[in-house]
């Protein structure tokens, strides 16, 4: 029975070791399972024909490999695809594929809701249901692979280029199944994506930043939003606990970032709220001594969010403002939003579908 079976998805290298030495196998073998199961996305123990019978048939018999289960999928008009996930015990969580000229771009979320509430995300008003395994964001990049016949991954012209740790949640509250999974994604020998090319975005968990610098290498995101406590407290409420000047102090210690590799500064563009010639100036100032890049996000609205997205000048001359200082500052082109799969956008379905259910048997009462 499927309940009982080991799930090899998500294990470590020493973890799939062990796994096959727990099964009377000599360890070397898990290098050729390994093979099968990241580099060539083997999901049917039969077929991995470098392994004996008998062993291939002790692994059909007490293991798995397994993906989350794709409940939707949804194509976009401009390309963007989201999954809606499902793991085990029925909870559920998406993910996004962003198709660009030369390159594509997987969302990959860390937790089922946040934890923190910040005033303009969608996923924030969802309440922390629980953290996502190892298996299951892993997991997501393997659906993503499937989806585009990936296996073994082309050198040139992949569709999946590029891991962004920018879905639902926050990552760095759940480091140990993102590190795992992230070591798991950058094995060279199997799904072999490349640290440079993997980004981390944090709210500005302050004591772990170091440790993605030292321990995984990969690039750093930070959404700042504010460049003030007073706003910041207000738009991403855990500023009061890791303010600017203690987060930006992270920033500047980050192992690795250098020209070559900057920072990336995230920033929501709010009409009225943050957009202002002054709050890009604060924001010049703030970032002074830091290899940083802005990048501007236009506000996507969602259902019952109060806030609006700049107008369309005011976002040019922000972005202007900070070119000029030396900060380059793509404004980022919304995707997907007709599938609600656009930054902050993201929310469980079924969430929304209560959401709704609630809001219609309320209006069969009036
Ligand atoms: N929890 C992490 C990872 C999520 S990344 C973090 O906050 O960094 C998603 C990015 O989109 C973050 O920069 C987030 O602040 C931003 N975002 C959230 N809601 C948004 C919205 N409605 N419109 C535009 N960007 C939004
Ligand atoms: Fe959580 Fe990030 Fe959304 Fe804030 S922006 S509520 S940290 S997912």
């Amino acid at each position: 029975m499927s309940e009982s079976k080991i799930n090899l998805v998500g294990q470590t290298r020493d973890e799939l070791a062990a796994t096959v030495v727990g099964l009377g196998e000599k360890a070397f073998r898990a290098k050729q399972l390994w093979h099968w199961i990241y580099y060539r996305g083997e999901t049917d123990f039969t077929k991995m024909t470098t392994l004996a019978k008998s062993f291939r048939e002790t692994l059909a018999g007490s293991c798995e490999i397994r993906r989350p289960e794709t409940v939707t999928a949804q194509l976009s008009t401009d390309g963007t695809r989201k999954w809606l996930l499902r793991g085990k015990d029925g909870n559920e969580f998406e993910s996004v594929y962003i198709p660009e000229e030369d390159r594509g771009a997987l969302c990959v979320s860390s937790q089922v809701g946040c934890t923190l509430t910040c005033a303009f995300c969608h996923t924030g008003t969802q309440k922390l249901v629980r953290n996502l395994s190892a298996a299951e964001i892993v997991g997501q990049i393997m659906v993503a692979r499937d989806t585009y016949a990936e296996w073994p991954s082309p050198p040139e012209g992949r569709m999946l280029t590029n891991i962004v740790m920018m879905g639902m949640g926050e990552p760095l509250y759940n480091y140990d199944a993102v590190a795992k999974a992230l070591t798991i994604a950058m094995d060279g020998e199997g799904l072999a994506m490349s640290r440079r090319r993997i980004t981390l975005s944090t709210s500005g968990v302050v004591p772990m930043i170091e440790r993605v610098g030292e321990e995984l290498g990969v690039g750093l995101a930070i959404s700042l939003h504010a460049t003030n406590n007073e706003l910041r407290d207000v738009l991403v409420p855990i500023n009061k606990k890791y303010p600017i000047d203690e987060l930006l102090a992270a920033c500047r210690a980050y192992p690795g970032s250098s020209n070559a590799r900057r920072i990336t500064f995230e920033y929501v563009m709010l009409k009225g709220i943050n957009d202002s010639p002054a709050d890009a100036r604060a924001l010049i100032k703030l970032l002074h001594g830091i290899h940083a890049k802005v990048n501007l996000i236009p506000f996507n609205k969602w259902p019952g969010s109060d806030y609006e997205c700049s107008e369309p000048e005011t976002i040019e001359k922000f972005a202007d403002l900070l070119n000029n200082a030396g900060y380059s500052s793509p404004v980022r082109t919304p995707r997907g939003r007709d599938i609600m799969a656009a930054c902050g956008q993201l929310k469980s379905a079924s969430e929304r579908e209560r959401g709704q259910r609630v809001l219609l048997d309320a209006s069969s009462v009036v």
